[in-house]
């Protein structure tokens, strides 16, 4: 799970982190309003999306020569405007893809003299069960073009969670910053707090880019991003609270609410499947007989038929889907019980595409029959390289 920068900032307040003064505002009154309450003379009004590239980004409704949606305002009036021309409007930066993303919340904040942008970010590092630090002095910009053109500016630092951050740590990102005399205690103090933060929260990923130098010598973080191990989320109920919905793909949104696995792609059969690894096979088989699954949808262990209604609702709240291909192996469910859920779920839907539907398992025969008998045009399939040629072909013909 995602959140916004200026709710992430919240959070890494309490940690003794330092960054700007700022307020959040989801009208231009508020957004005017916060400039009274923040020490001036310079503000930044800052789009909050769950996507970085926010200041070069672009906004449709606007001429394409006006700023992104981090704009430097030397007053009030300047916020005023500048709050009219973002919220509703749409962004598109290198994150949001060509669709971009409403803008319809601000953070307005304090604007900081910059000196030097630097970059930190910590992600969980699988391959070596550790948390990994990577820092670099070339802070503001791409980090994927950095380490590209120039990886010697990156740093790489892994802390054991078993032991925890140590000072040799803090020491060590201090001296990939560069960083002397009281910066160097900063850098090795902010570190701190923020690997704090990161294992306290159960982030999976934080990201400061940039953290800056002040010219008055202070090291501050500007920007954040910060996303969450959904699987521990239980555990923090303020963290969940602050869930932006509308920031994320509604059909996904509305899949969590069925503990379905649905990611959105772009073909046209849909997929319903028991089992991420089945759900990968059938994607791929769906590939190698020359089309394009629409989705990845994995029903999980107890498909029933609530779950198989919601997972075709899903599938079809996507136009470009022209037909269906559901793969399920009754292991532990039965096949005669996924049956009755796909032929009630399909009648309930009032199923318009082509359907084609492969059982295999535990009362197998049983689950035939009962498609065969349900008077829907459901197509069994044997196997799944049969399944996936029936369900190709259903398709090409309908186009
Ligand atoms: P994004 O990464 O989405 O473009 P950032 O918050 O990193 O958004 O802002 C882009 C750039 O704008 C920063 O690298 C920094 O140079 C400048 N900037 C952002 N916030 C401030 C601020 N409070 N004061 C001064 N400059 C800022
Ligand atoms: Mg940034």
């Amino acid at each position: 799970m995602n959140i916004h920068e200026y709710q992430a900032k919240e959070l890494l307040a309490k940690f003794g982190v330092g960054i700007p003064a700022g307020i959040p505002a989801l009208t231009v009154e508020e957004a005017v309003a916060a400039t009274s309450q923040l020490p001036g003379p310079l503000y930044v009004v800052k789009a909050q999306i769950h996507a970085g590239g926010r200041g070069k980004g672009k906004f449709k409704e606007l001429p394409a020569d006006a700023k992104g949606g981090v704009r430097l305002a030397k007053s009030a009036a300047d916020v005023e405007a500048f709050a009219k021309e973002m919220l509703g409007n749409t962004l598109v930066t290198v994150q949001t893809g060509e669709a971009g993303k409403q803008v319809n919340r601000l953070y307005v904040t304090d604007g900081v003299d910059i000196a030097r942008e630097y970059y930190l970010s910590m992600v969980v590092d699988r391959a070596s069960s550790r948390v990994a630090l990577i820092v670099s002095t070339e802070g503001g910009m791409d980090i994927e073009e950095v380490a590209h053109a120039t990886p010697e500016k990156i740093t790489t630092i892994t802390v054991d969670t078993a032991t925890g951050f140590q000072p040799h740590h803090g020491r060590a990102v201090a001296f990939a910053l560069k960083l002397s005399g009281d910066l160097n205690k900063q850098a090795q103090k902010i570190s701190k707090q923020l690997y704090e933060a990161f294992v306290a929260l159960d982030c999976d990923m934080l990201e400061i880019n940039p953290l800056v130098e002040t010219k008055d010598g202070k090291l501050l973080v500007l920007d954040t991003k910060m996303s969450f191990d959904s699987n521990a989320l239980y555990r923090h109920p303020d963290v969940q609270a602050l869930r932006d919905e509308t920031e994320e793909d509604p059909a996904e949104v509305e899949a969590s609410k069925y503990d379905l696995a649905y990611i959105k792609l772009d073909g046209d059969i849909g997929c319903m499947v028991n089992g991420a690894g089945l759900a990968m096979a059938t994607m791929d088989i769906i590939k190698l007989n020359g089309s394009f699954p629409a989705n990845f949808l994995d029903v999980g262990g107890g498909a029933n038929k609530e779950k198989v209604t919601a997972a075709f609702k899903i599938i079809l709240r996507d136009p470009n889907v022209k037909g269906i291909l559901v793969n399920i192996f009754g292991g532990i469910m039965k096949c005669d019980i996924i049956a009755e859920g796909i032929v009630a779920a399909a009648k309930e839907v009032n199923l318009s595409v082509p359907l084609v539907v492969r059982l295999e398992g535990t009362n197998v025969q049983q689950g035939k029959d009962i498609l065969a008998n349900s008077g829907l045009p459901i197509v069994a399939a044997n196997d799944l390289g049969d399944a996936a040629k029936k369900i190709v072909a259903q398709v090409q013909q309908v186009a």
